[in-house]
């Protein structure tokens, strides 16, 4: 299928998910995971309508932002090591994957050197998956309280990545689990903290992450086909 092809899929099961799950009002925002993903294609998804880029590397998404410049926005979805936070913080729209609090000081210092705040996700593992990072359920709420005292962090939701598996339904807790621990952290009403996102939902599970209540996908393969590594 062609990349236009497979967005109009996806723009169709979005609203699919959205009915089912009674919010059709809602809007998702689709971020265009291009990771090993040439830039030529990735301008082919730009003119189709794609705003949002995703790459999970540093360098790769640094070299993309030079050639693609300003005409979307980006996100850091991938594991972000502490000392390449001063590459991409005044590049990105926003880092899916605050995990820890030496990240969450390294990233406020380099906002802070450029005079902006950093909006950023706390990366859950829900499913305790030993493969993944992210931070226990348990672990959010303290943590969220320490990177509150960063003025130049601006803590916007959540994200998370499920497991791997051919039985989408096996995995829905997940997405329920991070959608309560959003509403139990709304109510808290913190200061300069807004969950105005929850990150879920990628190819192989978006639509249940939806009905969900997913705002934000994350999708690769279903955009541009099968990775080659
Ligand atoms: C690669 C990746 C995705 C997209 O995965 P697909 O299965 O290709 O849609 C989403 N989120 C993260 C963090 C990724 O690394």
């Amino acid at each position: 299928m062609s990349i236009k092809d497979n967005l109009l899929a996806i723009e169709e099961n979005i609203e699919k998910a959205l009915i089912k799950s009674g919010r059709k009002d809602d809007k998702v925002e689709l971020i265009a995971v291009t990771k090993t993903i040439d830039v030529d294609r990735i301008q082919e998804a730009i003119n189709l309508g794609i705003t949002n880029i995703g790459e999970n590397r540093v360098q790769e998404l640094e070299k993309k932002i030079e050639v693609i410049g300003g005409k979307v926005d980006y996100h850091m979805i991938g594991h972000l090591q502490t000392n390449k936070v001063k590459y991409i913080v005044p590049k990105v729209k926003m880092i899916h994957s605050l995990d820890r609090l030496s990240l969450a000081k390294e990233l406020n210092k380099r906002a802070n050197m450029n005079s902006l705040t950093i909006n950023a996700l706390i990366e859950v593992n829900v499913a305790e998956e030993e493969s993944k990072f992210g931070l226990k359920i348990q672990e959010v709420v303290p943590f969220i309280e320490e990177v509150l005292k960063f003025k130049n962090i601006r803590v916007k939701g959540l994200m998370t990545i499920a497991p791997y598996t051919e039985n989408v339904e096996s995995i829905r807790y997940v997405f329920k689990e991070l959608y309560k621990l959003k509403e139990d952290i709304s109510r808290r009403n913190y200061e300069n903290l807004s969950m105005d996102y929850l990150s879920m939902g990628m190819t192989n599970d978006y639509e249940v992450a939806i009905e969900e209540g997913s705002n934000m996908i994350r999708i690769g393969t279903g955009i541009f086909g099968t990775r080659n590594y």
